[in-house]
C-alpha cells in the first residue's frame, strides 16, 4: 500500500505546535518525501525553541506511523540558531532524540574545541571520517573496502553512508532492505561482510536527499549516528558527503571524529579540493590520518601493466608537503570498478588479490594511529 504526500499532511494537521497552530500552518515543514512506505521529513524551528518542538515531533513521528502502509518514519527537529542570537542550551547527549542543534554559521574560535559539545556514541570506540574534496573521486568505494580491511584486522567495524547528496552504501553492498527498530525505537544496522551498516539510502530515496538542505542533512546525520543500535565497536568509518562546504563543516564539527582520512585521485584539481578537505578539518581539530590516492595509475586488467596516465604520485608529494600521512595508491582497475558496482567490494571477494592488499595496508596504518584509542574502549 503506498502513502501519499497528502495522507501525511492529513495526520500532521491534527498535531498542534507549541503556540496551538496546527503543524501544517505553522511554517516550519519542510517537503515530506513519501515513498513505497518511507515517510520523511524534517520541522525546521528556531534553536531557542527546540526544546518545545520535542514533543511535537514525537507526536507527528507516532501520527505519521500509525497511517496504514508506512513502514518507516524519520521526523528530524532542525534547530537553526540564527546569526548573532543567543546560543541554544546544550543538548543532553541522549533523551531527547531528534533534537540537534546546528551550528552552521560559524567554525569555532581560537582554542575552543568544537569537540566540547561532542558525545562519544556509547559503545564505539573511535569514528573516523573518509571524505573527499569533490564527488567521483572514489571516496564511498575506498571507505568500504577500508572498512573490510580493518575488519580483517580484527577489528569489530561499522559504515555509516552519511554521503546523503548521493548514498552508494546501498549499490556498493547490494543492501537495500529497511533496518529494523528495537524495543527502544533504535533502528538496528544491517550487516553484511561483518559490517553493522546504516545509510540513509535505506531510508529514502536518492533523488530525495539530494535536495535537502544543509541543516536537515546534518539532523539526519546526527540521527543515523545517534538512533542506531551499533552496539560495541572499534570502528565506525562515516562516509562523508563529497566537498567541504558548510554541511560538511557542521558534520565534521558534530561528529566526534577521532580522525580523517581524505581520498583523491592524482589530477591537480582534485588535489585542490583535498587540501581544502584537509583544511576543514584542520580548522574543527579533527587528525588527518592520511592521504589515499585513488585511481593513482591505470594498471590492465589483462597484463598488470601500470601506466601513469593521470600524473600519479600527486597525493603522496602532497601529502608529504602538507605534513600528513600518505596512506596507499589504488589503481583505477576495472576489478575495483566491478566488484564494487556488482555489490560484492573487492577486499570481500577477492581478499587474495593485489588490491584488497592494498586496503589491508592502508587500513593498518589507520589501525595503528587510533591505536591507542580503540585500547582504551
Ligand atoms: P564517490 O564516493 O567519490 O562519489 P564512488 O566510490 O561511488 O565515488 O566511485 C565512483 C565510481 O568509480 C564507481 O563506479 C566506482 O566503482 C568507481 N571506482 C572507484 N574507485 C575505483 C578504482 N580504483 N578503479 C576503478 N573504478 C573505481
Amino acid at each position: 500500500m503506498s502513502v501519499t504526500q497528502q495522507q501525511v499532511l492529513d495526520s500532521l494537521a491534527r498535531i498542534k505546535s507549541p503556540r496551538g497552530v496546527a503543524l501544517t500552518n505553522a511554517n516550519v515543514l519542510s517537503a515530506i518525501s513519501a515513498a513505497e512506505g518511507k515517510v520523511f521529513f524534517s520541522i525546521n524551528v528556531d534553536a531557542a525553541e527546540a526544546r518545545a518542538w520535542e514533543s511535537v515531533r514525537a507526536e507527528a513521528e507516532a501520527a505519521v506511523r500509525a497511517i496504514p502502509g508506512v513502514t518507516t518514519v524519520m521526523v528530524a527537529l532542525t534547530a537553526e540558531r540564527k546569526v548573532g542570537a543567543a546560543p541554544p542550551p546544550p543538548t543532553p547527549s541522549r533523551g531527547t532524540p531528534g533534537v540537534q542543534p546546528v551550528h552552521a554559521h560559524k567554525p569555532p574560535q581560537g582554542g575552543a574545541s568544537p569537540m566540547a559539545r561532542q558525545s562519544e556514541i556509547p559503545g564505539v570506540a573511535a569514528v573516523i571520517a573518509v571524505a573527499s574534496g569533490k564527488g567521483g573521486v572514489g571516496k564511498s568505494t575506498t571507505a568500504l573496502n577500508l572498512a573490510l580491511g580493518l575488519r580483517d584486522l580484527g577489528l569489530k567495524v561499522g559504515l555509516l553512508d552519511a554521503d546523503i547528496y548521493g548514498p552508494s552504501v546501498p549499490r556498493l553492498t547490494g543492501l537495500h532492505d529497511k533496518p529494523e527498530l528495537n524495543d527502544q525505537r533504535k533502528m538496528i544496522p544491517l550487516r553484511r561482510f561483518g559490517l553493522a551498516i546504516m545509510s540513509i539510502g535505506f531510508l529514502v530515496e536518492e533523488e530525495t536527499a539530494m535536495i535537502w538542505r544543509g541543516p536537515m542533512v546534518m539532523s539526519a546525520v546526527t540521527q543515523m549516528l545517534r538512533d542506531v543500535e551499533w552496539g560495541q565497536l572499534d570502528v565506525l568509518v562515516v562516509d562523508m558527503p563529497p566537498g567541504t562546504g558548510d554541511a560538511q563543516l557542521t558534520l565534521a564539527q558534530n561528529v566526534p571524529l577521532k580522525g580523517a582520512v581524505i581520498v583523491s585521485t592524482p589530477q591537480d584539481l582534485s588535489l585542490i579540493d583535498a587540501r581544502r578537505g584537509l583544511a576543514m578539518f584542520k580548522k574543527v581539530n579533527v587528525p588527518v590520518l592520511g592521504i589515499v590516492e585513488n585511481m593513482s595509475y591505470f594498471q590492465c586488467p589483462h597484463c598488470g601493466t601500470k601506466s601513469d596516465i593521470f600524473g600519479h604520485g600527486g597525493a603522496r608529494h602532497e601529502a608529504e608537503k602538507l605534513g600528513v600521512p600518505f596512506l596507499g595508491e589504488i589503481p583505477l582497475h576495472m576489478a575495483i570498478r566491478a566488484t564494487s558496482d556488482a555489490g560484492n567490494p573487492l577486499v570481500d571477494s577477492e581478499p587474495d588479490g593485489p588490491h584488497a592488499a592494498i586496503y589491508r595496508a592502508m587500513a593498518g596504518q589507520v589501525r595503528d594511529q587510533l591505536k591507542g584509542v580503540i585500547a582504551a574502549a
